[in-house]
């Protein structure tokens, strides 16, 4: 057991501690010259403090020459500290090994945070749940739970699972997945996630979703694959890093040569130089520039309800111009409410309905749950059906009774009576949507009423004094409704009935009008257009899985205000990194110049590189910060 918390703490602080002590004995080293130690026992102490703290740089740039023959920045490095010492300048060399030790130890600590705030996040959700199963309680993994377990959740503590609540009333602290830590009110029929904190009631909860696959362990997978995962833009600068280490190595090989043979320097002056040169000619500022700052972007993010599937799409939002939005189920909450059922044949109201739940029954779309609904509440036989044929954007065939039936928009019906038509324009224009059933030619409507998120406006009002221009409802709906609804929302471009593939042209078109383009979606008919925009937004709570699977960037609380904070976000991120990059190359240009000119000594070199290194970092790391939006 002890060896084991050893071991850990050498893992989390080892590099820490072996800084500190080469710190230790180059001071010592210093004090003894003043001492008037002699060289022996000064070199001495010098040396364990390039030990100390150049070793790991050392062995991992050797191992990188050997085995993938490039040339790494922590060679350049060690080399220079050693041709140091070789010419005598034994507390230049050591001040700079201590130097570059500190900012790798800091640089570690930057990178371990976002790793912590990923097992912070997988700490949340708890290993055992009390289920009930065949009456009795019982205490199981929560990992082994599946769909239609009930869940018993005792006062305070952490929910389990995914599930909807069946009996019992709290108020539950969702922080874990909103990030705000106020309570809601949750009772029969509400949901619950994984991770969040039960309040004083008992709750009885069925389980939603499957144990390994609730809403937070999704996030942490996510948050995962998002930090392996690097921009080009890095990518870029990591190659050029190594092609660039060469160029200063042949750099540093002509400040020795050319000064000496031409006199101008002595040999051993040009050594010195060339030390310096490979210190500040080294581009660890450049290669610090973009990482830390996108990581702290991803983790503050990830606190705020915004899964960046990748740090490329933090800058890529950063550029968004213009934004689409899906209607059904991404700006309306996506659980409407039947408000007529009109039967235009001899069949009743009735019968019509209990034909249309049997059909929507097989079906997965927002609509027919709502049909379904609405016959059990009318307490109506639903009649079995069987053979559905999805057409996304449109609707569905089934065969009920040995008849094939159709549901959905005007399109998949040959005749329309114009009573029906008129009927349901004057529905659309109240908002409502409309789907008409029958077999062949369309006997009656069902007209239902979505209501759009609660702040939907003002999330489309913030993105609107971002600069976002224009804003586009995409719906496979019809214009009435669509319009009614863009009325609501302060949208006035609206494209009404889309399919799937209509989706995709406008996100194109949208892409050569404005340049970078976002779309936000939750449906299956959704996923073509998310992926053929710059950035593609799910709606996580809500959202279908393929429609998770192909966006960039996933709203973990289905909140659009989070939209304008992600997009903010991306702007602070886009404009550190040039910050940064600026900054990185205007210190090494001065300082290479001031090598040259013969202003500096190594020291002041290894300050004014390392700084810099240390402050883009800083700089980068400012993004952990939430700001006020
Ligand atoms: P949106 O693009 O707004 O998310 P969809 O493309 O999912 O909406 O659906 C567009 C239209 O197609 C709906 O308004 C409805 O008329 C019809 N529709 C699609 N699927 C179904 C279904 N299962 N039952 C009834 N109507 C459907
Ligand atoms: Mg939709």
């Amino acid at each position: 057991m002890r060896s084991v918390a050893y071991a850990k703490l050498w893992e989390r602080h080892g590099e820490a501690y072996t800084t500190a002590l080469c710190a230790v004995f180059v001071a010592a080293g210093w004090f003894a010259s003043r001492a008037g130690v002699g060289l022996v026992g000064t070199n001495a102490l010098y040396l364990l403090g390039y030990v100390l703290g150049g070793y790991r740089q050392a062995i991992e740039g050797t191992r990188t020459l050997v085995k993938d023959r490039e040339l790494d920045v922590d060679l350049l490095m060690v080399v220079a500290a050693i041709g140091a010492a070789a010419i005598g300048y034994w507390f230049d060399g050591a001040l700079l090994i201590f130097i570059f030790a500190s900012s790798g130890t800091l640089e570690g600590y930057a990178g371990a945070r976002t790793k912590r705030d990923i097992e912070a996040l997988m700490a949340l959700h708890p290993e055992d749940a009390l289920v009930v199963r065949d009456g009795r309680e019982e205490r199981v993994r929560a990992d082994t739970l599946g769909v239609s377990d009930t869940v018993l959740v005792r006062p305070g503590e952490r929910i389990a699972a995914d599930g909807r609540v069946v009996e019992g009333f709290s108020a539950v602290n969702q922080a874990a997945i909103t990030g705000e830590s106020i309570a809601v009110d949750r009772g029969p029929g509400d949901e619950v996630f994984a991770g969040t904190i039960n309040g004083h009631g008992a709750l009885r909860v069925t389980v939603t979703r499957p144990g390994g696959d609730t809403l937070l362990a999704r996030m942490v997978k996510l948050v995962e694959d998002a930090r392996e995962r690097r921009p080009p833009a890095q990518l870029f600068i990591e190659r050029f890093e190594r092609t660039y280490a060469k160029v200063v190595v042949i750099g540093a090989i002509l400040v020795v040569a050319l000064p000496s043979l031409a006199g101008w320097w002595t040999f051993r002056q040009a050594l010195y130089r060339a030390m310096i040169f490979l210190v500040v000619a080294s581009p660890c500022a450049l290669a610090a520039s973009m990482m830390p700052t996108l990581l702290s972007a991803l983790s503050n993010g990830a606190r705020n309800g915004i899964l960046f599937k990748g740090s490329a799409f933090i800058e890529a939002l950063g550029r968004v111009r213009a934004m689409a939005f899906d209607k059904t189920g991404t700006v309306t909450a996506g659980r409407p409410v039947v408000t007529d059922v009109l039967s235009f044949s001899v069949a009743a109201d009735d019968e019509l309905l209990a034909i249309a739940a049997g059909v929507e029954r097989l079906s997965e779309h927002p609509l027919a749950r709502s049909i379904v609904a609405e016959a059990e509440r009318r307490n109506l036989a639903v009649v079995a059906a069987s053979d559905l044929q999805a057409i996304p954007g449109e609707g569905a065939h089934a065969t009920v009774g040995g008849q094939r039936w159709s549901i959905g928009k005007s399109s998949l019906f040959g005749t329309v009576s114009n009573e029906i038509s008129t009927r349901q324009h004057g529905l659309e224009a109240d908002g409502k949507t409309v789907v008409l059933i029958g077999d062949g030619r369309a006997q009656g409507l069902i007209a239902l009423r979505d209501t759009i998120r609660p702040r939907a406006r003002e999330a489309i009002h913030a993105l609107v004094d971002l600069g976002i221009r224009p804003m586009v409802l995409l719906t496979g709906d019809t214009r009435e409704t669509a319009a009614a609804i863009g009325r609501e929302l302060g949208i006035v471009e609206i494209h009404a009935g889309l399919l799937p593939e209509d989706k995709v042209s406008v996100v194109q078109e949208l892409t050569r009008r404005c340049g970078q383009v976002a779309m936000v979606g939750d449906g299956v008919n959704d996923a073509p257009a998310l992926a053929s925009s710059t950035v593609g937004i799910a709606m996580g709570v809500t959202g279908t899985d393929v429609a998770l699977e192909t966006a960039d960037i996933v709203l973990t609380t289905d909140e659009l205000e989070k939209i304008a904070y992600a997009v903010a976000l991306g702007r602070r991120a886009l404009r550190v990194v040039k910050q940064n990059l600026v900054l990185a190359l205007g210190m090494m240009v001065v300082l290479v110049g001031s090598d040259l000119l013969g202003w500096i000594t190594l020291p002041w070199g290894v300050v004014g590189h390392e700084g810099s290194t240390l402050l883009v970092t800083l700089n980068g790391l400012r993004l952990l910060r939430s700001s006020k939006r």
